[in-house]
């Protein structure tokens, strides 16, 4: 059988890694260095044979600026809208794409994809991969940040297939990373995965019980990793140049280039030695800039960027109902994690030492590869559990959400509810899939919209729709309508053409919880107005059919409850239309009992699909 590896396709670096007996290990390249750049060199022409990935691409960084592309995962299933100025100017090659259009970057003419660059990326690490194993290597599980999103998922995906991988599943990276620390060996306890890379920033909460991995919840900051980082050093090295030089870097790509890489070289020197020193050949024979810097010095101007990770660790902790104490295990991830000052405020945070005796780099791989021999069958006695990051609802009457699945939800997960039409006579309903915590369709995100029609002509409120969630292992959504009736389903893979940005998901939720109070009064604002008007045209439908079986005196006693619902509702008083319900409620008791069978009632219950 073909040996299944497992993937780490980083914002910086990618690996690749399989299991070598019972061990897993990363494959090397010739160089001997297991992590590939995630950077890819294009030719002037465009040629695919010319293209270059990794090391080679690098090198070409400064001198072809435009044609190499870096960074490609922080634009995986994004739209051009789901960017800031700030990301498009952070990069000097061109994204192109209208509103609502998948991002594309434009080198010289061609227009590629971020699935195109990234399955060029995965092309490489599976030829390394076959080179060796010594045979074919055509199935793989890849690794993503816990906060991608249904769509960067998919690209993602897609990424693989482009490189000739059938991706057997898309595994979270902290749950990949626990894997490789083998802390399924621990009986019971709550691990905290800190993962600070080259782009982005997760934290995950994890649970181990019986050998069973449990993602109990997950926050981060796609805007965070150790690019910023590098940007603090380049942004000392731009005020010296300006000041000493009238040089502005922001406008020599190839200088601002050769900035960055020093600047990266010089971080990481200082997280070995308590100074080093920055050194940067300047054009126009300037001759060379160069600088000291202290240790003290680099982590007094990165402080806020340490601290920016503190709030998503405590939000993630909230969410699982934790304290900081309850966390008996912690795990570092991410080349960035080697900064010695990262390491104490990770353990200042949890008041513990965290685990940093695998390489940070390669943990994630190598957590991939023994995921990767678990669904090939070699190992079967472990189960990996994630969580939806944000719940997932649908549309009914007035604009109103109805959830299926809440957030942090673990994954695999379905969610089924029942629904009914609005009008009489109704054949179709649509179906408008929604993403977000707040209670109106209006503030949460538009995933998908499909009709299901056909449905038996029937009473507003018969006809009995289920709607079913489903969230594979890959945290792909799949919904499927169905009339219980007639029996017709339609059913829709909810694949956008663009994701939600991490920060995003996280304006959302902070958004559902600043305005939980007035999203909970608008959304019962509207319910009660749709069940007074369902409630009218019921009582209305119901006198006119019972008229032999009501007397002069209840007749008129239902006509009065009715007129003042009806002048409680064009007042839009929640309060009074509620008052009037139940009024109605009173008087029409005893005509109800005598007219309406039980599947009626259930009916006037039934949350309502809008007609189409
Ligand atoms: P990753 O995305 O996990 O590959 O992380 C790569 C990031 O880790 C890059 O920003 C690197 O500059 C950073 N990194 C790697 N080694 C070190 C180090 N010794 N000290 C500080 N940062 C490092």
């Amino acid at each position: 059988m073909s040996q299944v590896v497992g993937i780490d396709l980083g914002t910086t670096n990618s690996l690749v890694a399989y299991m070598d007996g019972a061990t897993p290990r990363v494959i090397q390249g010739e160089s001997g260095r297991s992590m590939v750049p995630s950077i890819v060199a294009f030719d002037q022409d465009g040629n695919p044979d010319h293209t270059l990935v990794g090391d080679l691409a690098k090198g070409k960084l400064i001198a072809e600026t435009g044609r190499t592309i870096y960074s490609v995962k922080r634009f995986m299933g994004k739209g051009r809208e789901d960017l800031e100025e700030a990301d498009i100017k952070q990069v000097p090659f061109k994204l192109v794409g209208g509103e609502k259009e998948a991002l594309r970057i434009q080198i010289d003419q061609r227009l590629y994809s971020p699935p195109e660059i990234s399955a060029i990326i995965l092309r490489a690490l599976k030829q390394r991969a076959e080179t060796h194993l010594g045979s074919e290597v055509t199935q793989a599980v890849i690794t993503v940040p816990a906060y991608f999103n249904d769509s960067q998922r998919q690209a993602t995906k897609d990424a693989g297939r482009l490189a000739g991988l059938d991706v057997i599943r898309i595994l979270n990276e902290p749950t990949a990373a626990s894997l490789a620390y083998g802390l399924q060996k621990t009986k019971q306890g709550i691990i905290a995965v800190y993962d600070l890379g080259g782009g982005t920033f997760d934290i995950s909460i994890l649970k181990i019980k019986g050998g069973i991995f449990e993602v109990l919840s997950t926050n981060g900051d796609t805007r965070l990793g150790g690019d910023d980082f590098d940007q603090r050093i380049v942004e000392r090295i731009r005020e010296d140049l300006l000041k000493q030089y009238q040089i502005d870097l922001f406008e020599l790509p190839a200088l601002r280039q050769e900035a960055r890489l020093v600047a990266e070289q010089v971080k990481c020197a200082l997280s070995e030695q308590s100074t080093a020193e920055i050194v940067l050949s300047l054009p126009n024979k300037k001759g060379i800039y160069r600088r000291e810097i202290s240790r003290k010095e680099f982590e007094a101007s990165v402080q806020d960027l340490v601290d920016r990770s503190t709030g998503p660790c405590l939000q993630a902790l909230a969410d699982a109902n934790l304290k900081p104490e309850d966390v008996t295990e912690v795990v570092l991830v991410g080349g960035s994690t080697r900064m010695p000052f990262i390491k104490q405020a990770v353990e200042n945070l949890f008041h513990k030492t965290p685990h940093s005796e695998l390489d940070p780099d390669e943990v994630v791989a190598l957590g991939a590869a023994i995921q990767a021999n678990i669904l090939s069958g070699d190992i079967s006695d472990l189960l990996l559990l994630d969580v939806t990051p944000l719940s997932l609802g649908l549309e009914t009457m007035g604009g109103v959400v109805s959830k299926l699945i809440p957030r942090n939800s673990t994954i695999p997960t379905s969610g089924k509810e029942m629904f009914s039409t609005f009008v009489d006579g109704q054949k179709n309903v649509s179906i408008h899939v929604v993403q977000g915590e707040r209670e109106l369709v209006e503030d949460c995100r538009s995933l998908a919209k499909f009709n299901l029609t056909g449905i038996d002509p029937m009473p507003a409120g018969m006809p009995r729709i289920e709607v079913t969630f489903l969230i594979d292992a890959d945290g792909i959504l799949n919904v499927k309508a169905k009339d219980l009736r007639s029996g017709r389903a339609q059913s829709v893979e909810v694949t956008p053409t663009y994701g939600l940005s991490d920060a995003e998901t996280e304006a959302m939720i902070s958004a559902s919880m600043e305005h939980a109070k007035e999203d909970m009064e608008k959304r019962q604002r509207i319910e009660v107005q749709n069940e007074a008007e369902t409630v009218i045209r019921h009582t209305e439908k119901a006198l006119k059919q019972g008229k032999d079986l009501v007397d002069a005196n209840e007749q008129r006693s239902i006509t009065t409850a009715l007129a003042e619902l009806k002048e409680a509702l064009s007042r839009e008083n929640p309060a009074a239309i509620r008052e009037k319900l139940n009024r109605i409620d009173e008087v029409t008791q005893s005509l109800a009992e005598k007219l309406m069978s039980r599947s009626v009632k259930e009916a006037l219950q039934n949350k309502r699909l809008d007609n189409i």
